[in-house]
């Protein structure tokens, strides 16, 4: 019996052949949604669906300021209104 987590059914499994020659049920990792701009609430571009390791091992967000955590068009509005206030006050 596996352990509890690997006994829910909305994980995904795969019968693997074995190098001995058995059918053996491997639960695949689930993956994550689309991470969304805080703003917005639509996905980021860029950003394929992954299992957490795939996000460990491989992946990195823009490199730019709130890269990751806001979509570029609510980044640039944003930016543009701190320029407009800063220059009103
Ligand atoms: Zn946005």
């Amino acid at each position: 019996m596996p352990r509890p987590s690997l006994r829910s059914r909305t994980k995904k499994r795969k019968l693997v052949r074995t190098p001995g020659g058995r059918l053996v049920v491997h639960v695949i990792d689930k993956k994550h949604d689309y991470p969304k701009c805080a703003v917005c609430k639509r996905p980021l571009h860029g950003f394929p669906r992954m299992t957490a390791r795939e996000e460990r091992e491989g992946h990195r967000p823009p490199t730019r300021i709130y890269g990751g955590y806001l979509c570029s068009r609510c980044l640039r509005k944003g930016l543009k209104a701190a320029v407009d206030a800063a220059y009103a006050a």
